[in-house]
């Protein structure tokens, strides 16, 4: 008997005839012969609703109490599920993090799992039992309740898939899979049948709509994961690490496997920085303190024994890192800082552009041809990413992926 990890995301859990769908969808993968542990985010976008409901009763909400509210999303649907599975003849339980025993650290709102004690759900397994678990929320050792980042149902599931050794973690969603760009931007953007993890984790960290660490656990891990719609059958994409090679070889243009686009970009410059050893760590330490992750950092050549220095964030960090840098300029007597949003992040990510050259400017090519300014350049091995303007983002992805013609399979 295969044990398998299901995972339903908010959009497949909206309402109650969402909520039926989902169970028939478990208990056929029980009645074919499985073990089944089941794990739900809150219903449609109840988590948006409850930080907003939070933020009307107050301005900075303790975070503590934060985490609280929001794992009541998680525990309403899973709560719903289970009855709905006994209703269709099931036997089934649902469970809290803390009782699927999540055991995290006291960081609220981005808990870190610790440690995973999975006996209750193998002595409700052992009795025949579905399991439902509520995603995105654990324990600390003084039995507090954290929750795990959003997006983050998926990092309960697949850490519940490596620690139950599981044959593998099925994610669904709205969306059929992992596509060569988002559909919505580019109209010809065509699901992939497979992809490795470090390419999942390379979209995922640029833009895709799935959570980086959960990829990086099943990485670590070697356990797959199935992503694919919760509305049809249609077979999804596999995401694992045994992903034949062979094909990428060939024409450049074949190793490119996806462009990710991600709008949630802000950009701050600290101008006029007098050139020393030691500026970018006094600006960056403090950021780091406050936990503000900087992604792209651009350091001008000096003229004249000062420098500029750019980097960029998500937004919501925007007002937070200007504080803080504002307070360190006036230190370094930097001439001003200056900040601007309306950016945006397009990325190529392909596993075989590592060792042949031609792509950063097959890339560049592509995007001035359109007329498209390119602020910033970062790369990885297998990852280049132009910071552009939001407006551009969509024009620049259709470009992107003409360019590279991705769409044909490799
Ligand atoms: N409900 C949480 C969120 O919206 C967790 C999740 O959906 O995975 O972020
Ligand atoms: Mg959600």
């Amino acid at each position: 008997m295969d044990l398998i990890v299901q995972k339903y995301g908010g959009s497949s859990l909206a309402d109650a005839e969402k909520i039926k769908n989902v169970a028939g969808r478990i208990a056929r993968a029980k009645e074919a012969g499985n073990s089944v542990v089941a794990v739900v985010s809150a219903m449609g976008d109840s988590t948006d609703e409850l930080i907003e409901l939070a933020s009307q009763v107050s301005d900075s909400p303790d975070r503590r109490e934060l985490d609280v509210l929001l794992s009541t999303g998680e525990l309403r649907s899973c709560a719903l599920v289970a009855m709905t599975l006994m209703s269709l003849g099931h036997k089934a339980v649902s469970l809290s993090g803390a009782q699927a025993g999540i055991r995290t650290d006291s960081q609220f709102g981005m808990a870190k799992i610790a440690e995973l004690d999975p006996q209750r759900i193998t002595n409700e397994l052992d009795k025949n039992k579905i399991v439902v678990v509520a995603g995105f929320q654990g324990i600390t050792p003084d039995m507090d309740t954290t929750t795990l980042g959003r997006g983050a149902s998926d990092l309960t599931a697949i850490a519940l898939a490596a620690g139950l050794n599981a044959s593998r973690c099925e994610v669904y969603t709205d969306v059929e899979g992992i596509y060569t760009a988002d559909p919505r931007l580019v109209p010809d953007a065509a699901k992939l049948d497979e992809i490795s993890f470090e390419e999942m984790l390379e979209l995922a960290s640029y833009g895709a709509k799935m959570n980086p660490r959960s990829i990086e656990l099943g990485m670590v891990y070697d356990t797959p994961i199935l992503v694919a719609s919760s509305f049809s059958d249609a077979p999804g994409t596999l995401i694992h690490g045994e992903v034949d090679m062979n094909k990428n070889v060939g024409e450049i243009r074949n190793r490119v496997v996806s462009v990710a686009t991600d709008p949630n970009v802000a950009k701050v410059t600290v101008q006029g920085v007098t050139d020393r050893p030691g500026i970018a760590a006094s600006l960056f330490e403090p950021l780091a303190a406050e936990g503000i992750s900087v992604d792209v950092i651009v350091q001008n050549a000096s003229a004249g024994g000062k420098t500029d220095l750019t980097f960029t964030i998500k937004r919501e960090d925007l007002a937070r890192s200007e504080d803080v840098v504002r307070q360190v300029a006036e230190g370094m007597d930097s001439d001003k800082v200056v900040s601007s949003t309306g950016l945006a992040k397009v990325s190529v990510v392909g596993t075989g552009m590592q060792d042949a050259p031609g792509y950063a400017s097959t890339m560049f090519r592509a995007l001035a041809d359109e007329g498209i300014n390119i602020e910033m350049i970062t790369t990885s091995e297998i990852r280049i990413t132009c910071i552009v303007s939001e407006e551009q983002m969509g024009e620049a992805s259709r470009a992107l992926h003409a360019a590279f013609d991705i769409a044909s399979p490799r």
